[in-house]
């Protein structure tokens, strides 16, 4: 078989990297899948189109975290979650299917604590009880941290960046939880959306899960795309570990810390 330019540079490109990887100690065929990933996964943006995430934190449970998995679906739309340790360990069929389904998994902590309040030992144990849970179960290590209340101070953005994780804070929040009426969520979000942002929704709370469909039917008629927190970063800035996210392009930089 003949091979074309494009994969003899591409089988070049591998063995360099495995040459590499084996000097570094670490996991070639992990960073190698990782690589492919990264060459292949993500979305180019495309002129006069518009792009957004709807993350959905505090899950899974047995009744909405599945209703909105349906609606999700339904509109064929890929959403990020954020989900809690302890909760993913007693729901780990939930965690499956939104896995097998394209969805990004974040870390959400284990038990929801304020991570400021704690030592850096503890802040590690909390993301690290929680990935080693979610890798268990989906086989993949999440790369997503969002601190529980958004409450972000250097020792939380230093442990994501030695565990190779960026923090993932948001552009709009509808203060869902607080509301039973679920198009008023949905309205709240359809009037601020605005191309790259974050929308913080909890699937823990089931007007929110019934919100989704508004949100995404309406916004899908604004020519917006739904994408996984992952891809709208890489579309315009690009995944850096230690680094805080509040929208596509990073606005808030101010606690990236050096290793
Ligand atoms: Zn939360």
């Amino acid at each position: 078989m003949k091979m074309t330019v494009k994969l003899k540079f591409f089988v070049l490109l591998a063995l360099g990297m495995l040459l590499l990887c084996g000097f570094s100690g670490r996991d070639p065929v992990e960073d190698m899948e990782e690589f492919i990933f990264e060459l292949t996964k993500y979305t180019k943006r495309v002129e006069g189109k518009k792009y957004i995430a709807l993350t959905f934190d505090d899950g899974p449970n047995m009744i909405s975290t599945p209703l909105l998995l349906d609606i999700l679906d339904e509109t064929n739309v890929k959403a990020t979650f954020f989900v809690l340790g302890e909760l993913a360990e007693q729901f780990p069929d939930v965690i499956k299917r939104m896995a097998e389904a394209g969805h990004e998994i974040g870390n959400h902590s284990y038990k929801h604590l304020e991570l400021p309040t704690l030592s850096k030992t503890k802040i590690a144990s909390q993301l690290d009880y929680t990935n080693l849970c979610l890798l268990d179960i989906t086989g993949k290590r999440p790369r997503l941290m969002r601190p529980p209340f958004g409450s972000v101070n250097k020792n939380v953005v230093s442990v994501a960046s030695e565990k190779d994780m960026a923090v993932i804070l948001w552009t709009i929040d509808p203060k869902d939880w607080l509301i039973t009426n679920s198009a008023a969520i949905a309205n709240k979000v359809i009037k601020n959306a605005e191309d790259g942002a974050i929308v913080l929704l909890h699937d823990a709370h089931k007007p929110s899960a019934l919100a989704a469909k508004a949100i995404i039917e309406e916004l899908k008629k604004q020519d917006f795309e739904f994408l996984t927190v992952s891809d709208l970063i890489h579309m315009d800035r690009g995944l850096e570990f230690g680094a805080v996210y509040k929208d596509s392009k990073g606005t808030i930089d101010k606690w990236k810390t050096s290793r």
